[in-house]
C-alpha cells in the first residue's frame, strides 16, 4: 500500500498590487490617477485621468469594460501623438464635485393650517 504522500504547497506568490498610480505622461511623475465616473450610458463611462504633480487633467469617455490600465495605455497614446489636448481640460479639484448651490427647500416656521 503505497500511498504517495505529496505535500506540494504551491506557493504561487502573486504579488499583484494594482498600483494606484501611474507614470504621468506628461512629466513623468508617478502620480496619476485614473478614476471612473458613471455616464447615462450603460456601456460607456468617464475616465478621468489627474496628476498631482503636472495638474493635468483629462476626460474621456471609455467603453464601461475599460480597466484603469486600458485608459492609461489610451492616454499614453494621446500624449505620444502629441494629442493630449484633445481629453485634457482646465484642472478640477477632486472634491466640490457637487457645488449646485445651497437647495431652496427652506423649511417655514409657522404652520399655516388654515381650514
Ligand atoms: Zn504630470
Amino acid at each position: 500500500m503505497a500511498r504517495r504522500r505529496r505535500k506540494r504547497i504551491k506557493q504561487v506568490k502573486r504579488v499583484r498590487r494594482p498600483s494606484r498610480y501611474f507614470q504621468c505622461p506628461r512629466c513623468g511623475a508617478m502620480t496619476l490617477t485614473i478614476d471612473f465616473k458613471k455616464l447615462d450610458s450603460a456601456d460607456r463611462k468617464l475616465a478621468i485621468a489627474r496628476c498631482g504633480t503636472c495638474h493635468l487633467y483629462c476626460e474621456l469617455e471609455v467603453p464601461a469594460v475599460y480597466d484603469r490600465v486600458d485608459v492609461y495605455n489610451k492616454i499614453s497614446d494621446l500624449a505620444y501623438e502629441g494629442r493630449l489636448d484633445e481629453c485634457s481640460k482646465p484642472y478640477q479639484e477632486p472634491e466640490g464635485e457637487e457645488a449646485e448651490g445651497p437647495t431652496e427647500e427652506r423649511g417655514e416656521e409657522g404652520p399655516e393650517e388654515d381650514q
